[in-house]
């Protein structure tokens, strides 16, 4: 097979981003990143201009009037935090804010800071109209953080503008989330082989790899960002019930789906709930399989997940 590929890649968001095609199509990745860019625009938590950031300024004072694309990711990440409430809130910013984690913090806050900024979290306190597609959080000091879900949607959406544009097979990696489109024109039978990647592990050299069909690859994982006081490490996925880092066994947990909105939102979920009852949440999930790695590097996959050889799952 003489199928050539081409890979694009760009930094942006915090991480590095990459295209890959396999055809030559360059105003194609001129519009992916002019995308990802538009994008940065209206959710960063860091920019000042960002749409995100005109509600989290307005919280208590007044609705406001955001894009249809803003309305619809805030309308679905509220759904899931409803959802799960025990683990998926998209009003973490106050918290996220207070531990600073990735982002020079290195100190626990006190406790009251905590629970003072954890009544900041509520989502009866948001007011969405559609009519007038307006956000409204109704506290002062409120703030939407998108982080956990983001990245997911603009996956979905590149990979829909791919569709739309005519290409038949992409690769899309938004850094810890990766969206496959079409079947692989390198191999026979056109499916992918994906590897995951062991936190603790060196990197490059994936701890198992999956053949799959076209599907969303998306990881969550404590050492991306975290400081450490003594020998207690402080990550960055944050339990909104105790306001601090969730406390557990689990190092990392990849979802293998079709959407990856959806596959961000369960990532996040199924850290806090750990191998087994992670496992079960996913079965209720039609084509989606999940693998944990915990502290110890023990992996555990979900069934549908079929080991071929050593350290090669295949599904469906
Ligand atoms: P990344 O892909 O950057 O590693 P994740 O998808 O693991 O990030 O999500 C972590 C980010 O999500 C945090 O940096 C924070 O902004 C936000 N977040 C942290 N805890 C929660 C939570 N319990 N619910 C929703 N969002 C969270
Ligand atoms: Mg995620």
């Amino acid at each position: 097979m003489s199928q050539k590929k081409y890979v694009s890649k760009f930094q942006m968001m915090g991480t590095v981003i990459s295209i890959t095609l396999f055809e030559p199509n360059q105003p194609l990745v001129e519009a992916s990143y002019d995308y990802l860019q538009r994008m940065d625009q209206v959710f960063s938590m860091n920019r000042s201009d960002s749409e995100l950031m005109a509600i989290n300024q307005q919280a208590g004072i007044r609705p406001v009037q955001v894009s249809a694309t803003a309305f619809s990711l805030i309308q679905d990440a509220l759904h899931y935090s409803k959802r799960h409430r025990d683990s998926f809130n998209v009003l973490i910013g106050p918290l996220v804010k207070l531990w600073r984690i990735g982002f020079g913090g290195d100190q626990v806050p006190s406790s009251a800071e905590i629970q003072r900024r954890l009544r900041l979290m509520d989502y009866s306190q948001v007011v969405l109209d559609a009519p007038t597609q307006t956000v409204y959080l109704k506290q002062v000091g409120m703030q939407l953080d998108l982080g956990a879900i983001a990245k997911g949607y603009f996956a979905d959406q590149l990979i829909q503008q791919f569709q739309q544009a005519g290409v038949t097979s992409a690769i899309v990696n938004l850094g810890g989330n990766v969206k496959l489109l079409g079947p692989n024109p390198l191999t026979t039978d056109g499916r992918w082989e994906v590897g995951v990647q062991a936190p603790q592990a060196i990197r490059g050299i994936p701890v198992l790899q999956v053949q799959m069909p076209a599907r969303t690859v998306v990881t969550s994982g404590i050492f991306e960002r975290y400081f450490k006081v003594g020998t207690q490490m402080y990550h960055h996925i944050l339990d909104p019930q105790t306001g601090f880092p969730v406390q557990n066994q689990v190092d990392q947990v990849t979802i293998i789906t079709e959407q990856s909105e959806l596959a961000e939102v369960l990532a996040t979920v199924c850290y806090f709930k750990g191998p087994q009852a992670g496992a079960a949440l996913i079965e209720q999930y039609p084509k989606t399989e999940a693998v944990f790695i915990d502290h110890q590097q023990q992996i555990f996959v979900t069934s549908g997940l079929q080991p071929r050889h050593e350290g090669v799952y295949s599904i469906d």
